[in-house]
């Protein structure tokens, strides 16, 4: 079932999400769900947060929108262990934040526990595109968006543009 996403600048985006207790045939009907809004937007990673749920849960697939397989991580609880040093800048952009990108400096490696789509739990480390998807999912389900790391001015341009979206699509 497809979801909809709740866009800037929707209170909701700012809620803390809560951990789950299990992963159970409701959590992992939410993942699928979760994954099928975000392959019809072509994004690679989604937060339950961005679809209106307090359950701390994140989809990715680094292959969406190509032609490679999938490559899904269903992720419940995800807590990052570790963080390196060394930090990495790539581009942002968020299905909740429209038309909007940005270079953001995150933690390059990472390490990660999460309970996976079976409830089993599971502790990988990421680095490149996957460590920085992971912490800006991560994010979400805290109530951080990327642009919430860019300067006030930058911000508030954003958010100008991001009005007259709106106002263009109500139309
Ligand atoms: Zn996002």
């Amino acid at each position: 079932m497809l979801l909809t996403i709740l866009k800037e600048p929707d209170p909701r985006l700012r809620v803390k999400a809560k951990p789950i207790e299990a992963v159970t045939d409701e959590i992992r009907q939410l993942m699928e769900d979760m994954l099928e809004t975000m392959y019809h937007d072509e994004g690679i990673g989604l937060a339950a947060t961005q679809v209106g749920s307090d359950k701390r849960v994140i989809v990715i697939d680094l292959n969406s929108g190509t032609e490679e397989a999938p490559e899904v991580f269903y992720m419940a609880n995800p807590e990052i262990l570790w963080h390196s040093e060394e930090k990495s800048t790539l581009k942002e952009g968020c299905l909740s934040v429209p038309e909007t990108r940005a270079d953001i400096t995150r933690p390059a490696h990472i390490k990660v526990r999460y309970l996976d789509r079976d409830n089993q739990a599971q502790e990988i480390e990421a680095d490149g595109l996957l460590a920085t998807c992971i912490q800006h999912e991560v994010d979400h389900l805290n109530g951080v968006l990327f642009i919430d790391y860019l300067s006030r001015l930058k911000q508030e341009m954003i958010h100008k543009k991001l009005k007259k979206l709106k106002k263009f699509h109500a139309l």
